[in-house]
């Protein structure tokens, strides 16, 4: 379906090549073929690119935000009519299956919508005054010079739930994607081109994380970094970003409760969903159970059984349920893990070993009789991994699933309120959904985790904070000196 291309940067509206006269291949997972080749650019690339958008910045942040909103409500029409290729690209360069490839490309679209709808909102607040004749309110202020790194779980839906807002509070932006889906970034940052956005303000950059990433996090003249990867990257950045803005999402050991009065069917559905959707490579991926005790066993039953039928393959055909890992290296991960889960001496009931042949396949996996002392029930695998472990009671399940460093998402089912809004109040997590799985989020809504798993929040209103910083703004008309606090 594709030609080796080779593809280039996008620096103040123009697509060139990077200084290094490197390139670098992205893979299918499915069959291990490149899809193209891709700029491997240094930091002289990443210092073309923040003056290109520091110089576009004074004309995009002085143009009214229901006149940028128009440009992005351009970006929408553009995704919705591209949404089927965009989707079954997405399903080529990283493994996931159709259907959710077309769902990451939809949530771009309502990103874009409702980023655009906050083109006549951006609202600040407005208070009285301690002082006669004084009016006192605030108001939003772009950041400046915005560096977004993205990973490739999403690699349409992410970056957009950071370009959008970036873009409607008035920023101009350095993005710099995963090596593993730069095809993904290229042809967003096509519709963009197309969308009428002036040059300069999104610039592209593709690259390692050494040469492109460390260079956008140490830049002078960049002013915030909205960030989403692992842990690891996440601690390296809060060390070495300097005073910058820090936006930060890295990740999550997300559980599902299931209480013994729970719907057992309807959380079974939760957890092969939650736990093996994009082959468990989802932050919000649900890779704990905690059942009571006395649901444990036809759970587990259940759980094997309907985990043994699900059918790995290519993530086009219409009968896959689910997709390769990204790449070799996230095979490598998973069966690491699965060998540290036998060595705990967890009960591996399915899976644990990869398909034989081309594609990085591995079989979903389930552990049982696992306790929260067990590397395989802390760490983030981000592989198609369920570990269950059980609890006697509410309280041990909502302590077995804050004893983790994460808390990101979080889920519980049953049909007892009280334990319901137990769990609502007492799971340290950015999301508690009850009687649903740890994924689905939407984007009107925040998005984001505590603990380890970073700081701000995504989309929804409070996503604009990371992208803004609040002015307060005090005027005067009295028409001599006021001295605030009482002072004479
Ligand atoms: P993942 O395992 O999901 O790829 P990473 O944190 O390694 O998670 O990568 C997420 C994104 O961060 C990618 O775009 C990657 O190139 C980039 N990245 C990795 N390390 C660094 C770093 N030290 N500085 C800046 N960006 C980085």
């Amino acid at each position: 379906m594709f030609k080796i291309e080779v593809y280039k940067n996008y620096i103040d509206g123009k697509w060139v090549s990077s200084n290094s006269k490197k390139t670098f291949s992205s893979l299918n997972p499915t069959n291990e073929n490149a899809i193209g080749r891709f700029q491997l650019s240094n930091k002289r690339d990443i210092d073309l690119a923040v003056k290109s958008a520091e110089d576009s910045y004074w004309e995009w942040s002085s143009m009214p935000a229901p006149e940028r909103a128009e440009i992005l409500f351009e970006v929408v029409r553009l995704l919705k009519k591209d949404k089927q290729r965009l989707g079954k690209l997405e399903t080529i360069e990283m493994g996931k299956v159709l259907k959710e490839g077309l769902g990451d490309v939809q949530e771009a679209i309502d990103i874009f919508e409702y980023m655009a709808g906050e083109g006549r909102r951006l609202f600040g607040h407005t208070t009285p005054s301690e002082l006669k004749n004084k009016v006192a309110y605030t108001v939003r202020m772009p950041v400046g010079v915005f560096g977004l790194i993205t990973p490739w779980n999403f690699p349409i839906a992410i970056p957009a739930w950071k370009l959008a807002p970036a873009l409607i509070c008035g920023n101009t932006v350095v993005f710099k994607p995963s090596s593993d889906t730069p095809l993904c970034a290229i042809e967003l940052m096509k519709i963009l081109e197309k969308s009428g956005l002036p040059k300069g303000v999104v610039n592209l950059i593709t690259g390692s994380a050494k040469d492109t990433g460390e260079a956008i996090v140490k830049h002078p003249r960049i002013r915030g970094i909205s960030f989403t990867g692992s842990k690891f990257t996440g601690e390296w950045i809060v060390k070495n970003a300097g005073l910058k803005k820090v936006g930060l999402e890295l990740g999550g050991k997300n559980a599902i409760i299931v209480m013994d009065d729970a719907d057992i069917e309807m959380a079974l559905d939760g957890i092969i969903w939650g736990g093996f959707g994009t082959t468990g490579q989802r932050c919000t991926a649900a890779s704990r159970v905690i059942a009571h005790e006395d649901i444990k066993n036809e759970l587990n039953d259940k759980l094997i059984s309907m985990t043994e039928k699900l059918k790995l393959g290519d993530g086009l055909k219409e009968s896959t349920d689910i997709g390769p890992l990204v790449n070799k290296k996230a095979v490598e991960k998973t069966d690491y893990y699965v060998g540290v889960g036998k060595k705990e001496k967890a009960k591996l009931m399915c899976g644990g070993e990869q398909l034989k042949g081309k594609g990085f396949f591995y079989k979903p996996t389930i552990f049982t009789d696992v306790n929260e002392k067990m590397r395989i029930a802390k760490e983030e695998i981000f592989g198609p991994v369920v570990s269950v472990l059980s609890v006697k009671d509410i309280d041990e399940a909502i302590k077995v699933c804050n004893n983790i460093e994460y808390g990101l998402s979080s889920a519980i089912y049953t049909n007892d309120i009280n334990k319901a809004f137990k769990a609502i109040e007492k799971i340290e997590a950015g999301l508690t959904y009850v009687n649903s799985s740890t994924i689905g989020s939407e984007v009107h809504l925040p998005f984001g985790g505590v603990k380890h798993t970073g700081h701000g929040r995504e989309t929804g209103i409070e996503g604009l904070h990371e992208f803004s910083e609040t002015k307060t703004v005090y005027i005067d008309y009295s028409g001599k000196l006021q001295k605030a606090q009482g002072i004479d």
